[in-house]
């Protein structure tokens, strides 16, 4: 019987080549361009879960782009872990800053990863990690070392809202039955700093459209007399943050926690240098709200950025123009006790009223989802935390991260089970931005890491813990 690392030694260079195939497609599930290459890429995911050893395959159809369901029951009476990923990408703009083509994946080495990292879009975001679970299975049904029973849910639609996720779950509750969800589409501090994701952020995302005149007009004969929307709209999002880079939108602050003392100094013991902070990123100073450190400001505290902004005239040379309408997308990171629901009408009515009458503003909701925080003292973050020592040699530290993953909220309102982020991505692993990589000594780690917690998960759940005996994987 092979251990998982001889396992993953013997095979490496082949699930190395496999996610590059993968990677090969250019599945961009906000552009329906692409929209045959994200089926094209739920067929690849579906023949991978077959020959990793799933039974039971489909291919779901949805209202959009489709769910991949793939499962291993081997006895009703163990516990079953349901993993959980995403086969669709961000799309690759701006394509002319990616210093290789976006969805031709190659091997190069960087400081941080000197055994080589793959650079493609959705290396990290979610394939390189999704994929880590194919693998990890594979290992775990030709070795005979899958523990427990094991369900894959992996969608084409995370990059735009998991829409029709909130469809399929409710609709699917029996068959996606588990005792725990097992997600990698976080990251961890470092690769000697293991860590596992405790907090994520909510999020709120909408479009605003600002009207003035009923059609474009010349600006030196109206210029002056009439609003003009650019310019309007320009001063409406500066007006809404304050002299301390808060939001002023009226309640938006109301149920956000107060983080205690002894729990900001938890979190400051996670190592960080605002030094290199600055200079990985070639900025001369960080800016953020008053009062709170980098960490802290995104991670615990709420935001709103602009995500897009455009109107007018933007091509080649000059044209006079007072555009009839301006048009920004914006994007608020919540914390736990924020409903994000709640927040977009707060934004929306403050945006309404900050309007001057001359022009006429909608706002439109896009999508949004519910911050999460999972406790520590749970068999699963137990078993999370075992796996990553047992691989790693160290005990990971616990982490709020900024980003959003709103459908896990939605798991636990609907299937009643707590996820468990185990992410082997790093932050300078620019996901969502050009240059997308994912470190091979991460992916091959994530794949060790993963039937450890299997195994200790249904260890605990047995309540059969036995420290002699938690060597079987050797
Ligand atoms: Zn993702």
């Amino acid at each position: 019987m092979d251990s998982v690392k001889s396992y993953i030694e013997k095979n490496k260079n082949r699930f190395v080549e496999e996610l590059i195939e993968l990677l090969k497609i250019p599945s961009v599930s906000a552009d329906s361009t692409y929209k045959n290459d994200v089926l094209k890429t739920a067929k690849f995911i579906s023949e991978s879960l077959k020959k990793a050893g799933c039974d039971n395959v489909e291919i779901c159809e949805t209202p959009g782009y489709p769910i991949v369901y793939g499962e291993k029951i081997i006895d009703k009476n163990l516990p079953t872990v349901l993993v959980y990923g995403h086969y669709d990408v961000q799309p690759a703009d701006p394509i002319n800053l990616w210093d290789s083509p976006p969805f031709e994946p190659i091997i190069k080495k960087t400081e941080i990863h000197p055994d080589g990292a793959i650079f493609a879009r959705g290396a990290c975001d979610d394939k390189g990690q999704m994929y880590m679970h194919i693998k990890a299975l594979e290992y775990m049904t030709t070795s005979g070392n899958l523990p427990c029973n094991v369900k894959f849910m992996i969608e084409g639609e995370e990059e735009v809202g998991s829409k029709n996720l909130s469809w399929f779950v409710p609709r699917n509750k029996e068959k996606l039955t588990n005792d725990v969800i097992l997600i990698s589409d976080t990251g961890m501090i470092a690769n000697d700093i293991p860590s596992i994701t405790t907090g994520l952020r909510g999020l709120s995302y909408v479009e605003v459209e600002i009207t003035g005149p009923n059609r474009d007009l010349h600006s030196g004969l109206y210029g002056g007399a009439v609003a003009n929307p650019i310019n309007i709209l320009a001063q409406m999002i500066a007006s809404l943050h304050d002299e301390n880079n808060q939001i002023t939108i009226p309640g938006f602050y109301d149920a956000v926690e107060e983080l205690t003392k002894t729990e900001k100094e938890a979190m400051a013991k996670a190592p960080f240098s605002l030094e290199n902070y600055k200079k990985a990123l070639d900025i001369k100073d960080v800016h953020g709200e008053k009062g709170y450190t980098t960490n802290e400001r995104n991670s615990i505290r709420p935001t709103l950025d602009v995500n897009g902004i455009w109107g007018g005239y933007t091509g080649e040379g000059a044209k006079t123009v007072i555009a009839s309408k301006a048009y920004a997308k914006i994007s608020m990171r919540l914390v736990p006790n924020q409903n994000w629901k709640k927040i977009t009408e707060l934004f929306k009515n403050h945006f309404e009223t900050i309007a001057p009458k001359s022009v006429k503003v909608e706002v439109k909701p896009h999508h949004g989802g519910q911050g999460y925080v999972t406790p520590i003292d749970t068999i699963e973050y137990q078993a999370a935390s075992k796996a990553y020592e047992k691989s790693f040699g160290k005990t990971p530290i616990p982490q709020r991260s900024g980003g959003s993953i709103p459908i896990v909220a939605l798991f636990e309102q609907e299937l009643k089970s707590k996820t468990i982020l185990m992410g082997f991505g790093l932050d300078s692993d620019a996901i969502h931005s050009p240059n997308e990589h994912f470190g091979i000594w991460n992916f091959l780690k994530g794949i060790e890491t993963i039937p450890y917690f299997y195994q200790y998960f249904t260890e605990l759940s047995k309540n059969l813990i036995n420290n002699n005996n938690d060597d079987f994987l050797e």
